[in-house]
């Protein structure tokens, strides 16, 4: 099975100001079939984290490494970080005016498995997904995220995710936006890709609401750039309990 080991990650982004250190020296390790939570304050670099290894150019990684079984990712582009395995889901999706979200996904399925998928198992494929997220067959047409409503990019996210099969996803605030409703389906999408394929997940967010839906193995707590404390499933209630609060006592905001 794969590991995606992230080794003393410091990452930097220019500003007007100069440069701003955000990550200050992060250390994780996921197993394939284990779901790892990263919770934290807001501006505590959890995006940033998601961003650098997806391979944002803003986002400078000034020393360590990001191992997917070995191979260092960040010296990938980004489409060979999705072919290695690497599913990232921003917190803000992009819209990609031009291209239908049937072409995009057939795209990027045949760019990852090196192969156009079959047609008519390929369509099947599609139509199922879609139906486990309760999404219309209309947006197989529409533009990718374009005019989608926040609940809607974030279903498209899981859309994705159950197609192309990777091995680990980043999901940055996946859970933002979602009523109760999408949010237990976008789950389900998640649990699914679980089960079938060992999906390992980081499953970055503020609030532990997510987290009665997908069941973190681990869970990391974020501040000011570094992991402050980790510990299992009991660490998130106790943060639904207490909030960030005694984290931030004594931190530079
Ligand atoms: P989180 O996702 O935990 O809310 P972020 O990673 O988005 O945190 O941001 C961490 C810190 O880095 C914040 O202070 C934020 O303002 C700053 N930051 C992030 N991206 C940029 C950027 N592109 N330019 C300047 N500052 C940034
Ligand atoms: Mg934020
Ligand atoms: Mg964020």
């Amino acid at each position: 099975s794969s590991v995606l080991e992230i080794k003393d990650l410091h990452v930097s982004v220019e500003t007007d100001q100069g440069e701003k250190k955000i990550l200050k020296g992060v250390d994780l390790t996921i197993r394939q079939g284990e779901t790892h939570a990263i919770m934290g304050p807001n501006g505590s670099g959890k995006s940033t984290l998601a961003y650098a290894i997806a391979g944002h150019p803003r986002y400078e990684v000034t020393s360590g490494s990001v191992l997917l079984d070995g191979e260092e990712v960040l010296d990938m582009e980004v489409d060979e970080r999705a072919q290695a395995g690497l599913f990232l889901a921003m917190q803000y999706p992009v819209e990609i005016p031009g291209v239908t979200n049937a072409n995009f996904l057939r795209t990027a399925k045949t760019a990852i498995d090196g192969e156009a998928p079959a047609i008519r198992t390929w369509m099947k494929d599609v139509k199922e997904a879609m139906q486990h997220l309760r999404m219309d067959e209309s947006f197989a047409s529409r533009n990718v995220n374009e005019g989608f409503s926040g609940g809607e990019k974030k279903r498209n996210e899981i859309l994705q995710l159950e197609l192309l099969k990777p091995k680990f996803a980043v999901l940055d605030e996946t859970d933002s936006g979602l009523d109760v409703d999408a949010l237990k389906i976008v789950s389900e999408g998640v649990n699914r890709a679980k089960e079938q394929t060992g999906l390992g997940v980081l499953l970055i967010t503020h609030y532990t609401r997510i987290l009665r839906y997908i069941k973190p193995d681990f869970v990391h707590v974020f501040v000011n750039g570094r992991v402050a404390e980790e510990g299992g499933p009991e660490l998130a209630e106790r943060l639904e309990e207490e909030g960030y609060d005694r984290f931030l006592t004594g931190a530079s905001a």
